[in-house]
């Protein structure tokens, strides 16, 4: 069967149901532990802090396929089929004798796949009669997703963004704002934790570390709201594995068998949903694949991290997930620009890579601006810096198979658009981008405060 550039499913043909992989593995991540009681967390704690709902997602690691609501399932519409894309223009660019394919998920307006999260954590606030919801953007995908996904359901979404971001990322600010998100640089003068910070340090211009404080202060002391997070969490891989669904349909639809499957990894939400139904294949002995995450070398949790109990969040309110991390503290050198700057990783992926069930490699930012650029001019779409992440990966097993000859399928994730981070594109056009790599000393800094369990 001639195989479309663009291969999109119909609407009928779209998943129901969100796959769990934590069902097909023998060795089931280890539990979230209260930081208090170092006690595994109770479906009663973790409802304190999460929606009930999206609670009981997160501790059930046995129920394979969960229903989509059917009013997510109507937002998925909005832009959902994805499209999966044979690179024809990359692979004759290249020469290369491999079949490449992406699964483009920046197909809407916050640009990236956050959104199949973000509606689906609104949906369980608004279902428990919740008022809002609070969080910190990140790099500031999360908090335009989040507020598009409120502005649906009609929830009040307050943002608090790092100082220096609010008033350097003036785009991603007024994106938020025009859905109706409430945007509060952080610190800020409406928590205890904000006041006391700008009394400490007047004139500061912020961290992720206080901005996660406000967030999660304005969540449990205002009545009827929760705080949210768009990456790392189990639940958060369960509501992405709509990616990897749709590209499995896709794939099995035209008869396409990855060989090699490539996801950029910072939390692991878009690279544990795109390969969920793959690695359930595997697990269950039906298939075979060799999956690949890619990390900053810059910020290399896998590759050079500790499997070990640590804190999800640098503000440390959240439970202690067992995972591959770097510490709770560790933050990447200043002149990294490409995002991915998550200390840890999934507890999902890092017990399949701790098993061996999938791989992982660093690359460097430069190289990866490289791979951007290249992917730009020949694909036309202008990647996001964290997918391209997966590009460079991609090109390069392609170019191992020019080498060899083999006539391999190689299968990435593009994650979404870089319009708003021409930032860095600007730093790389200038030449002015460099590569750091941490020592393992300044490693160890970051192991010796792992806390102790
Ligand atoms: C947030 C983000 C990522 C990384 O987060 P994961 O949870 O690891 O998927 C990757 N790409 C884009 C475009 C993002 O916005």
């Amino acid at each position: 069967m001639e195989i479309p550039y663009k291969i999109y499913l119909s609407e009928e043909e779209l998943p129901r149901q969100w796959y769990n992989v934590r069902a097909d593995m023998k060795t089931k991540p280890a539990p979230l532990l209260n930081p208090g009681t170092g006690q595994p967390v109770t479906l009663e704690e973790m409802s304190q802090i999460f929606c009930t709902e999206l609670a009981r997602q997160e501790l059930d690691n046995d129920t394979p396929y969960i229903d989509i609501p059917k009013e997510i399932l109507d937002f998925y519409r909005m832009y959902r089929p994805s499209p999966l894309v044979r690179a024809y223009f990359l692979e004759k660019a290249l020469g290369t004798p491999a079949k490449i394919y992406y699964k483009f998920e920046g197909n809407n307006t916050s640009g990236s796949h956050k959104l199949n999260s973000a509606i689906a954590q609104a949906y369980y606030a608004k279902q428990q009669g919740l008022k809002g919801v609070t969080t910190e953007p990140g790099a500031g995908q999360w908090g335009t997703a989040l507020s598009m996904a409120c502005a649906y359901f009609d929830l009040d979404c307050r943002v608090f963004m790092v100082k220096c971001s609010y008033e350097q990322k003036p785009f991603r600010r007024e994106v938020m704002r025009t859905y109706g998100a409430n945007v509060t640089p952080s610190p800020s003068e409406t928590t205890e934790v904000g006041r006391k910070i700008l009394a400490e340090f007047p004139g500061t211009t912020g961290s992720l570390g206080c901005a996660i404080s406000e967030a999660v202060e304005a969540a449990v002391s205002t009545e009827g709201y929760r705080y949210v997070l768009g990456s790392v969490l189990s639940q958060v891989l369960l509501h992405q594995s709509v990616i990897g669904l749709e590209t499995m349909a896709a794939c099995d639809k035209y008869g396409i068998v990855p060989d090699v499957i490539i996801g950029c990894a910072g939390g692991g939400s878009n690279l544990g949903g795109l390969i969920s139904p793959f690695m359930g294949r595997k697990l269950r002995g039906e298939a075979d694949y060799q999956i690949v995450a890619v990390e900053p070398a810059s910020c290399p949790s896998l590759t050079r991290g500790r499997y070990a109990y640590d804190f999800c969040d640098t503000g440390k309110v959240c439970p202690l997930a067992k995972m591959y991390t770097l510490g709770s503290g560790f933050i990447p050198s200043p002149n990294h620009a490409g995002g991915l700057r998550y200390h840890g990783m999934s507890s999902v992926l890092s017990e399949l890579y701790d098993e061996g069930l999938m791989e992982a490699r660093s690359v460097e930012q430069t190289a990866v601006f490289e791979a951007a650029t290249q992917f730009a001019r020949i694909e036309g779409t202008l990647p996001a810096p964290e997918s391209s992440h997966a590009i460079r990966a991609a090109i390069d097993e392609a170019l191992r198979c020019k080498e060899t000859g083999e006539e391999k399928t190689i299968l990435f994730g593009l994650t979404g658009t870089g319009y708003f981070d021409m930032v860095a594109y600007q730093k790389f056009n200038d030449g002015q981008m460099s590569d750091y790599i941490p020592t393992d000393d300044e490693l160890a800094a970051g192991f010796d405060k792992l806390p102790k369990v």
